[in-house]
């Protein structure tokens, strides 16, 4: 019995034209996913990919748990083919799916043909197969209407297969199809929850993160590092560009009213995110911000925020409740590594009464007497470069 795992296609297939395309680099994708687990043949036929292992070492386990990661995929199961004759889905529907049979309380078959040209119509093939199973597990009912299990059966040109139950898998689209972002990542909960929504929507992304030695430490720094790892199961591989910000801290706080601290701090990061996305010719930027969370975060301030860039800043978890964002990042697995206690560069020098509702003028003046080419330049140069593979 020889074990493989089928990946169904999400949006992919509302695509039109361009819908090979899509699905090439999602075969491309999942290729570079499983590598690490043997050797596979990758093909696609009737909107799911094949994953199939070319030798006993392959570790299968390890391969449909990366499936499941894979944007673009909405649902994964596993099959086993076999002959084209019911004997033979028989004797393999009762092997293969022993253990399933014998936990649920209720099944029921579905049977598909591809090849028409098979004896039995679809509903015939799954009576046979329904009927053999429930003789060999009298304890699990049939229930055509709401079974616990459902064992799907289909009849293709070489082979037929027989399928174990499926599993939700990372449903978006397939990664690199909408170019590449950058995304500020900080410690927080949040940017890593919103790193993952914008990847979901099949978007490449180079990670910056600002760090301010000795204001900040060498462990929040691997925090962040550690939240990148996470991340990477998902969003792919990639670098986290570390940016020296000491410098450009101290003189705001040497040169600019306290009110506006964080505004124009906020100012520089995106500043620095624009040229590293000119560097890499990314299309947009990536924020954790949320409207109305903090002072830093409300309609007038974002657009003081924004006012330094020139690609779109893409702020997916700009509507959402904190606890909402929580569940994500509980799902994604960040969630206990962002609560660690290590202090951030934004929680450096924050004012004691910080503007909520800012001037654009205003803060572009009390900006002025800083050198900004300068104190960008410094801190663009002085960046560390990590690189995070599966
Ligand atoms: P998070 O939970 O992600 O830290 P937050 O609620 O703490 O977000 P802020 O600290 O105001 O919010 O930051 C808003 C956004 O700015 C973050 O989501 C992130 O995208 C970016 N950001 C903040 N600090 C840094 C940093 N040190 N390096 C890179 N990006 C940062
Ligand atoms: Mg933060």
């Amino acid at each position: 019995m020889h074990e493989m795992i089928l990946c169904k296609l999400g949006e992919v297939v509302l695509k039109g034209l361009n819908r090979r395309s899509f699905e090439d680099k999602l075969m491309s994708n999942i290729r570079r996913r499983v590598s690490k687990c043997g050797e596979f043949r990758i093909y696609s036929k009737q909107s799911t990919i094949y994953v199939e292992p070319q030798s006993d070492e392959c570790d299968m386990a390890a391969a449909y748990d990366a499936c499941k990661k894979v944007f673009g995929i909405i649902c994964v199961s596993k099959a086993v083919p076999c002959a084209k004759d019911v004997q033979s889905i028989i004797a393999t529907a009762k092997d293969y799916l022993s253990d399933s049979m014998r936990c649920a309380r209720s099944f029921k078959v579905e049977s598909k043909r591809a090849d028409k040209t098979f004896p039995l119509t679809s509903i015939q093939l799954s009576q046979q197969v329904g009927g053999a199973l429930h003789q060999a597990f009298p304890m699990c009912e049939v229930n055509v209407h709401d079974p616990e299990l459902t064992v799907h059966i289909e009849i293709r040109d070489e082979q037929a297969y027989v399928h174990g139950p499926s599993e939700p898998a990372a449903g978006g689209l397939p990664l690199g199809m909408g170019g590449t972002a950058v995304s500020l990542l900080s410690g927080g909960i949040d940017s890593p929850v919103s790193s993952y929504m914008i990847a979901k929507r099949g978007v490449n992304l180079e990670m910056v993160h600002f760090f301010s030695p000795p204001y900040t430490s060498e462990a929040a720094k691997e925090k962040v590092l550690s939240l990148a790892k996470l991340l990477v199961p998902w969003c792919g591989r990639m670098t986290v560009q570390i940016v020296p910000f000491t410098e450009i801290q101290e003189e705001i706080r040497r040169c600019c009213p306290e009110e506006y601290f964080t505004l124009i701090m906020r100012r520089f990061m995106m500043r620095i995110a624009q040229r590293v996305a000119d560097q890499i010719h990314a299309k947009a930027l990536v924020t954790g911000e949320n409207l109305g969370q903090v002072a830093s975060q409300t309609i007038e301030a974002l657009g003081v925020t924004e006012d330094v860039t020139t690609v779109p800043v893409l702020r997916p978890l700009i509507g959402m409740d904190k606890e909402d964002i929580i569940r994500l990042s509980r799902k994604i697995g960040t969630f206990d590594t962002s609560i660690l206690p290590y202090e951030d560069c934004c929680t450096v020098f924050t004012p004691r009464h910080p503007r909520t509702r800012p001037h654009l003028d205003e803060v572009r003046e009390a900006e002025a007497d800083l050198d900004i080419e300068g104190l960008v330049e410094r801190a663009m140069k002085g960046r560390e470069f990590v690189r995070l593979k599966f």
